[in-house]
C-alpha cells in the first residue's frame, strides 16, 4: 500500500490523526517518508531550529538552536513551553459556552447543550492561530494531550537517530 499526494499534503496540513499519520510515516516500504515529510514542514517556517515532531495544526517540537530544548513552538515561531509541559495552559483560551457563541458554529437545533458540552478552541497567543478545540463537558480540565514517545517512535518506527536532547 502506498499514499498518495494528497494524503501527504493532508498530513503536512494536519488533517490526519495521529494514529493515521503514524501508521503512514512507518510505513517499510516508505523508508525516508518521515524525512521528507519533516523537510516540508521545516520548509514552511521562518525559524531556525530543527522541527522533531509535529504536535498540532501549525505547531511542532522543535530542537531549540541556541540550547537543544525540546520546545513546543508555533509556525510563527512564538514559543509555547518545554515540550513535556501541556501548551494548552499557555495558549489563548476562547470557550464557548452559551447559546449564542455556539449557534456561531453550530446550526441551532444542532449545537450541543451548554449545560452538557462546552467548546475550548486554543490559539497562539502571537499570530491567533488555532491550534486545537476540545468538546468537553464544562467542568473537565484542561484536556492535557499524549505525549508523544520520540525516542521509540524515532528508534523503532522511522528509523531514525533520535535527536539530541539537552
Ligand atoms: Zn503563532
Amino acid at each position: 500500500m502506498s499514499y498518495t499526494e494528497e494524503q501527504v499534503a493532508n498530513l503536512v496540513d494536519g488533517k490526519l490523526d495521529w494514529e493515521t499519520t503514524f501508521r503512514m510515516l512507518s510505513m517499510p516500504k516508505d523508508l525516508g517518508r518521515f524525512e521528507k515529510y519533516l523537510a516540508a514542514l521545516q520548509a514552511r517556517v521562518a525559524y531556525a531550529d530543527k522541527i522533531v515532531l509535529p504536535l498540532a495544526p501549525h505547531m511542532n517540537i522543535v530542537q531549540r538552536a541556541s540550547d537543544k530544548k525540546w520546545m513546543i513552538k508555533c509556525d510563527c515561531g512564538h514559543e509555547f513551553c518545554d515540550h513535556t509541559q501541556n501548551w494548552k495552559l499557555h495558549a489563548s483560551i476562547y470557550v464557548r459556552d452559551t447559546e449564542e457563541a455556539m449557534t456561531d458554529v453550530y446550526p441551532k437545533l444542532m449545537a450541543p447543550d451548554t449545560q452538557w458540552q462546552v467548546y475550548r478552541e486554543y490559539y497562539c497567543p502571537k499570530c491567533g492561530t488555532m491550534h486545537d478545540v476540545e468538546a468537553p463537558t464544562p467542568w473537565y480540565p484542561v484536556i492535557h494531550d499524549f505525549e508523544p514517545d520520540i525516542e521509540t517512535f524515532y528508534r523503532d518506527w522511522v528509523n531514525l537517530p533520535v535527536p539530541e536532547r539537552a
